[in-house]
């Protein structure tokens, strides 16, 4: 076996350095197609089903029939895994229109470009758990659910990646994005929490963000803790008078956040329930999940 890295496209196993679509795929002209990000623990898929219902939903939702059952899709990214000798991983799974002419028009795309990818996961320092990040708000407002909704993972990120370079100019690992009428919405790929008084809150789905696989678990790892969380509506404000904060994501787990815009958020280090959400989550991972074998 070549010691290169396995891509799933369309059906076949090739090496990553021949891994590649075509320039008039409409995903590379236009960012027109879905995506999902996911990992793996201990060799097993964390939350499989939830990830895969939500990129058959951000399809269905651009008008995208993927190829490919839900089942199929599932046993492709187990079997490119499984190739690839990961236990411990990150998944990303692409599906683009594929292949058009130059104008928009997707009736001209015929075959969607399903890609997997799946490689070593990059784990963030130990530190940045340990001593909580500092974040600012970004002016780049998240787009509307009017507009382009939060909740579909398109291959559109300029909206994120644009708040995330506000971010990183201003010296901060990440950035966080209000809605059109000032509101908190989310991170550039995380989801918020705060925590008041043992009690945990977090924007509603229809404030228009994306509904974050990790915020669920987290909501219901909190629930059996015995802290509620709350879904409504945040003002900076609120942010800034917190006991803790913390984001979600999948790539990122809980970071705890512990300055937003020059505030000091609690007594300025992770809080317990943070600390403990954490410590669950983590346990939480190793123990769920859809076996590679
Ligand atoms: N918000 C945005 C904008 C994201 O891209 C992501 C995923 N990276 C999240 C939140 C977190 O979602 P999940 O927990 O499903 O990874």
């Amino acid at each position: 076996m070549s010691s290169e890295l396995l891509v799933w496209i369309n059906g076949e196993l090739v090496p990553k350095s021949q891994a590649k679509v075509s320039v008039f795929d409409h995903g590379f002209l236009y960012g027109d197609g879905v995506f999902e990000g996911i990992r793996a623990y201990n060799g097993k898929v964390f939350m499989l089903d939830e990830h895969i219902d939500r990129l058959y939903e951000s399809a269905k939702s651009i008008c995208l029939v993927i190829p490919l059952e839900k089942e199929q899709m599932k046993k492709a990214i187990l079997q490119t895994l499984k190739v690839n000798g990961l236990l411990n991983a990150y998944i990303r799974v692409v599906v683009s229109r594929g292949e058009g002419d130059l104008g928009l028009d997707p009736r001209k795309c015929l075959k969607p470009n399903i890609v997997i990818i799946t490689d070593k996961i990059e784990l963030f320092p130990d530190e940045l758990y340990e001593r909580g990040i500092e974040i600012v708000t970004v002016s780049v407002r998240r787009n509307s659910p009017q507009s382009l909704n939060p909740n579909l993972k398109s291959l559109n990120y300029l909206n994120n990646i644009l708040a995330k370079i506000e971010a990183t100019n201003a010296g901060k690992p990440e950035g966080l994005m209000l809605t059109l009428d000032g509101y908190v919405a989310e991170g550039t790929g995380e989801n918020i929490f705060i925590v008041k008084r043992k009690e945990l809150f977090t924007p509603p789905a229809y404030m228009g963000i994306l509904k974050g696989i990790t915020r669920q678990v987290v909501i219901e790892l909190a629930k059996e803790m015995g802290y509620p969380t709350n879904e409504t509506v945040l003002t900076l404000h609120d942010v800034y008078n917190a006991d803790e904060c913390f984001l979600t994501g999948t790539g990122a787990e809980i970071v705890p956040v512990v300055k937003v815009d020059g505030r000091i958020i609690g007594d300025g280090f992770p809080g317990t329930v943070t600390k403990s959400l954490i410590q669950r989550f983590r346990v939480y991972t190793q123990q769920v999940g859809v076996p590679i074998e």
